[in-house]
């Protein structure tokens, strides 16, 4: 892996990057799709690559469940197993193990839980969640951290991201693989201090790159930043950092302003299912009485399959409206190309210096948009 700053801000840590990674390069920042259950739901991955997708986010929690990491390992691995050439980022599962909270219980060796497929208890641990990540073969694999519930007392959060880091020595004792890089994963709650010290000491342990995690979980919007602040301000600047599960497309545009260079989000492809469409002036309903005989295209501004082959507004919330899989598919490649497009301006506008006049271009987007 190489990570090479191609522009930076006159004023603050927002940069452009290349990210070389085993399966391609990723100009950063980026964003990357969730490909959870290794598939970006509804769209094919050709169509995927077509809308300037670099890299998918596939989770080590889902594939172990099913189908089993040893099942894709046995297909050739993640990227033969699901037809994607390109980069893939996996994710450890603690996100999701933490998120069933009333269901896992978590000690020094990790977090046990029961399968929601079959309800077998399953013990996951820093070294598990490392093996099948090697087995799936992703080109960045994630350490198990422990994600602290929003919101939490500062002692609990201090004795977390403790915990964290002796997982993250233990991830990486357990990490042997030539092509794909563990992160480190920062943690800290809202708590600014307890943000640097876990960046200070993640990075001491030496991972070439970071995730950020515990953001965008319930605390203020000014929480968030003044959070990520801290952790950037610890971190190395050589090295890329990842904000995990971040965000709507201002949080986006103030966090790449910040330094970040790669994001995941689900509003793309949870929008899309909900009939959301993304575009430069918010979000439009589909299922609106308004479109009903609206022969435009969702957005004059893109160029994805649904508004180059010219689908109708009208056309778009008739699929909607009868669930059919081909309406799905279109709106997910429409929003997931809005934010590709959105990346690929916060590109250029680094490179510019123009992130303000990007930001107001938003202006139909309010910091409280969740979906
Ligand atoms: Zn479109």
């Amino acid at each position: 892996m190489r990570f090479t700053i191609d522009e930076q801000l006159a004023d603050g840590r927002g940069r452009t990057g290349t990210l070389e990674l085993a399966h391609g390069v990723v100009r950063t920042p980026a964003y990357m799709p969730c490909a959870s259950r290794a598939a970006v739901r509804a769209c094919p991955p050709g169509e995927i690559a077509a809308a300037g997708v670099q890299i998918v986010v596939a989770n080590a929690y889902h594939l172990h469940l099913r189908p089993g990491e040893d099942v894709v390992g046995d297909c050739g691995g993640l990227h033969r197993f699901m037809r994607w050439d390109r980069p893939i980022l996996t994710d450890s599962g603690g996100f999701q193990v933490f998120s069933l909270a009333d269901r896992n219980c978590i000690t020094e060796e990790g977090v046990t839980f029961r399968s929601p497929v079959d309800g077998h208890e399953i013990l996951l641990t820093p070294e598990l969640s490392v093996q099948i990540q090697m087995t799936l073969g992703g080109d960045i694999a994630m350490p198990l951290d422990e994600c602290c519930p929003c919101p939490a007392e500062r002692d609990y959060v201090e004795r977390s991201i403790e915990r964290t880091l002796r997982w993250a020595e233990r991830s990486l004792a357990a990490h042997r693989h030539d092509a794909q890089r563990l992160f480190g994963i920062v943690q800290g709650g809202v708590y600014p201090q307890l943000r640097a010290r876990s960046a200070r000491a993640t990075a001491e342990l030496g991972f070439p790159g970071f995730g950020i995690g515990g953001l965008s979980v319930g605390e203020r919007r000014d929480e968030m930043l003044v959070a990520l602040r801290a952790a950037m301000a610890a971190l190395p600047a050589d090295r890329p950092v990842h904000l995990m599960g971040v965000g709507t497309p201002l949080d986006i545009v103030d966090c790449a302003a910040e330094g970040v260079d790669l994001f995941d989000c689900v509003l793309p492809t949870r929008n899309a299912r909900h009939g959301g469409v993304m575009t430069w002036e918010g979000v439009l309903r589909i299922a609106a009485a308004e479109h009903e005989r609206d022969t435009r295209t969702l957005s004059e501004e893109c160029d994805c399959p649904a508004c180059a082959q010219g689908f109708s507004r009208a056309y778009l919330r008739h699929l909607f409206r009868i669930k059919e899989p081909l309406g799905w598919q279109l709106l997910s490649l429409h929003n997931v190309r809005f934010y590709t497009q959105l990346l690929e301006r916060v590109r250029a506008a680094i490179a510019a210096d123009a992130l303000g006049e990007l930001r107001a271009q938003l202006s139909a987007w309010s910091e409280r948009d969740r979906a």
